[in-house]
């Protein structure tokens, strides 16, 4: 398989446009679950760049659990994030829920984002094999390795290599946590693929205060990266506040995992 250590013995290092995934870095992905306003996504933006990132995230197609909830603002928020990414420099990774919405989607990002929902979305997965953006697939809400792995091998056989994956938590027994975060995927996935995997914490626990201890744990165990929601005022915040770090607890986080990377 295409994906497979097997296949490419060596680790696959993806650039987005000039920031390496991969390397033996460690690459940041912080901002809002979801863009809400101008302001908000401009100050979140603000707080990232701050504090050290290499990306913003943001989404501006949310996938939500009810179809009455805050469902994103589409391609305004597209257009709020890309005068993020030249206020900041910042490079952008927003999410594509389907396969009309890729074409836009890929103006105004740096890096596609498949999410959780949509893992085995295999009419997606194709047609984002055949763009050229990096992709960022997140597990599936009860995917095995397989699977995930699997999901990555139909978007390398249409021609794209740049796919990097996210462990972001799986359905368990447990309520208390959102999910359980797997941080044995990033061995796994290191053993079994040549491909990077990054760590999203935010969505792997749904809670706030834990989000700095599991990424200590995940930068430890060897992740390429870590993918971190983090909101100007969590408590406001039209989704996932409960998850988001604030501009403080964000920029303390970060200093310990720079603290930490110095004895990687
Ligand atoms: C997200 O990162 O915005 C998101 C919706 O995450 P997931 O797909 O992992 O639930
Ligand atoms: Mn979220």
């Amino acid at each position: 398989k295409l994906v497979s250590r097997e296949f490419h013995p060596e680790p696959t290092v993806v650039d987005v446009d000039g920031v390496k995934i991969g390397d033996g870095s460690l690459v940041v992905m912080a901002g809002p679950c979801a863009v809400e306003s101008r302001e908000q996504l401009l100050e979140a933006a603000q707080i990232v760049r701050a504090a050290g990132a290499q990306f913003l995230r943001g989404g501006a197609y949310k996938p939500r659990t009810s179809p009455y909830a805050f469902q994103g603002l589409e391609q305004e928020g597209l257009e709020y994030l890309a005068e993020a990414r030249a206020l900041t420099g910042l490079k952008v990774v927003t999410e594509v829920t389907n396969i009309h919405a890729i074409e836009t989607v890929s103006r105004y990002a740096d890096m596609l984002q498949i999410g959780a929902r949509n893992m085995q979305n295999f009419h997606l997965l194709k047609e984002i094999g055949r763009s050229g953006k990096p992709v960022l697939l997140k597990r599936g809400l009860a995917a095995t390795y397989d699977e995930w792995l699997h999901a990555a091998e139909y978007i390398v056989n249409e021609g794209n290599p740049n796919v990097v994956f996210c462990e972001r938590g799986i359905r368990t027994f447990e309520t208390y946590t959102r999910n359980t975060l797997d941080l044995g995927a990033i061995g796994v996935i290191k053993r079994l693929s040549h491909l990077p995997i990054i760590v999203d914490p935010s969505h792997g626990t749904g809670k706030w205060h834990m989000v700095k201890s599991m990424s200590m744990a995940a930068v430890a165990a060897g992740a390429d990266g870590l993918m971190i929601e983090v909101h100007p005022d969590p408590e406001r915040a039209l989704s996932d506040g409960p998850q988001s770090l604030n501009p403080f607890n964000y920029a303390s986080l970060m200093a310990d995992v720079r603290e930490l990377a110095v004895f990687l």
